[in-house]
């Protein structure tokens, strides 16, 4: 089975989409038949008027095919702890020095000779 899933990169926030193929090995028993008569109804499923419900088996076996932490791509730099802007969209030389408005006087004085 084939699951179209959206949800949002754990680093940076960023929407994403992925696709999982889900192994759906679910049974089910029929009514009348020796599966129904040798197991209860809390093991397995039954077929009900040829119909089963698997609404809460496919989401089960959803969540288990689910990456725990999903990623817009594998190397995804995050977000800037200080300014919480993406790193992607940062220069590389982004950071955040905090500097005592003193020392900054300084330093222009500094650079201004
Ligand atoms: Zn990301
Ligand atoms: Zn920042």
């Amino acid at each position: 089975m084939h699951a179209a899933l959206a949800g949002e990169c754990a680093r940076c926030l960023d929407a994403l989409t992925d696709e999982a193929d889900v192994e759906l090995s679910e049974l089910f028993a029929y009514p009348a038949s020796v599966t129904d008569e040798t197991t209860d109804e809390d093991e397995l499923p039954r077929v009900v008027d040829e119909l089963v419900d698997v609404e809460q088996i496919v989401r089960d076996a959803v969540v288990l095919a689910l990456p725990l932490a999903p990623l817009c791509r594998s190397d995804c730099p995050g977000l800037c702890p200080d300014c919480g802007e993406k790193w992607a969209d940062l220069a590389p030389d982004h950071g955040h020095e905090t500097l005592d408005p003193r020392w900054a006087a300084l330093r222009g004085r500094l650079s201004a000779d």
